[in-house]
């Protein structure tokens, strides 16, 4: 009789994620393959198992959560693929951000074995996933996206339904380029009133209100002490880091190229995250930007990798 949800890969997203759907009252068991997320997912009262096999017998759904396309293709059609081992009752519902064939790949293999899948990547960030307000970004079928409509309600605030199976993630790509872009103007913005020697809380909020406002100056604002609960005012730790922020705008660029877009700033924000990475700063949050930035003017407190 199936009944839990097996939740694999619980890190900064996953955690939050699982443990929302734990304080629903849902049975949940969890697996990673990282030593440290297994022992902040213990640390946090989380179900963690250690064998695939043990995670997936009698499931009744599983939820991915990765970093990347390869990890999902691993996962799910490997040379120890778990689709060959997931029951056909099982919903499969994965949230990571990754490139579109991968998923229709995925999406492909489940249909063919009668296993039903959404791909349902997320915005929100873990501030969104710590309070089940996520938004989820959904591609799949009518069904399939009803079927998981009850447990993405627990994790989020809106289910956005984009079309077909891999709708949700070509939506999130797009999205995210946007983000990039926005996450830069609204650092080159505040750094700029910086070294113009004006009073940054109050050009904040002014633009706030102005037609140059954008949700990255609004809700994840790049410098500290201007919004609350935001990674600037914890030392640039992630949050979502650079090197997600640079892997999104990659799969954005090789989305571009695909069907011949033009994508000049999406290209340039591409350059200025992957030279960020490559000076050391890839487990920065992707806020820290206006670090890069805002040159030697800029002079906030900075220890990303760090835990106190
Ligand atoms: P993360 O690296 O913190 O967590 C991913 C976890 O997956 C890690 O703990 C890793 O060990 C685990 N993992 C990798 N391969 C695995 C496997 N085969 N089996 C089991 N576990 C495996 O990443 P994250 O920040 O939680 O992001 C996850 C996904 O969500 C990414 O695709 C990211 O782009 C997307 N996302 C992140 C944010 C954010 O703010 N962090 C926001 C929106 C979307």
């Amino acid at each position: 009789m199936s009944n839990h949800i097996a939740f694999i890969g619980v890190g900064n997203m996953g955690n939050p994620m699982a443990q929302q759907l734990v304080k629903a009252g849902k049975q949940v068991k969890v697996f990673d393959v990282s030593e440290h997320a297994i022992k902040i997912a213990k640390k946090t009262g989380l179900n963690v198992v250690n064998s695939l096999d043990d995670l997936l017998s009698n499931a009744s759904s599983v939820i991915s959560m990765l970093p990347e396309g390869k990890h999902v293709y691993e996962l799910y059609l490997g040379e120890n693929g778990i689709l060959k081992k997931i029951s056909k009752d099982c919903l499969i519902i994965e949230c990571s951000t990754i490139d579109i064939e991968t998923s229709l790949n995925v999406g492909d293999e489940a249909k063919s074995l009668g296993i039903k899948m959404i791909d349902a990547p997320v915005t929100g960030g873990v501030m969104g996933a710590r309070v089940g307000k996520l938004n989820f970004l959904v591609g799949g079928s009518n069904d399939a996206v009803k079927l998981a409509s009850p447990l993405l309600e627990i994790m989020g605030q809106k289910i956005l339904h984009a079309g077909d199976q891999g709708s949700g993630v070509g939506v999130k790509i797009c999205n995210n380029m946007s983000l990039g872009i926005s996450m830069i103007a609204a650092s080159e913005a505040l750094m700029l009133a910086k070294r113009l020697k004006m009073d940054i809380k109050k050009v904040h909020k002014i633009i706030k209100e102005a037609s140059g406002n954008n949700w990255a100056l609004t809700n994840y604002t790049p410098l500290p002490d201007l919004t609350d609960g935001v990674p600037s005012n914890n030392k640039y730790r992630p949050g979502f880091t650079a090197a997600m922020m640079k892997k999104d705008l990659n799969l954005a660029n090789d989305a571009a190229t695909s069907v011949n877009a033009s994508t000049p700033l999406g290209k340039a924000a591409l350059k200025i995250f992957s030279d960020f990475c490559e000076e050391g700063d890839a487990d920065t949050d992707y806020s820290g930007i206006s670090k890069k930035i805002g040159g030697d003017a800029w002079d906030y407190p900075f220890d990303p990798k760090g835990e106190d």
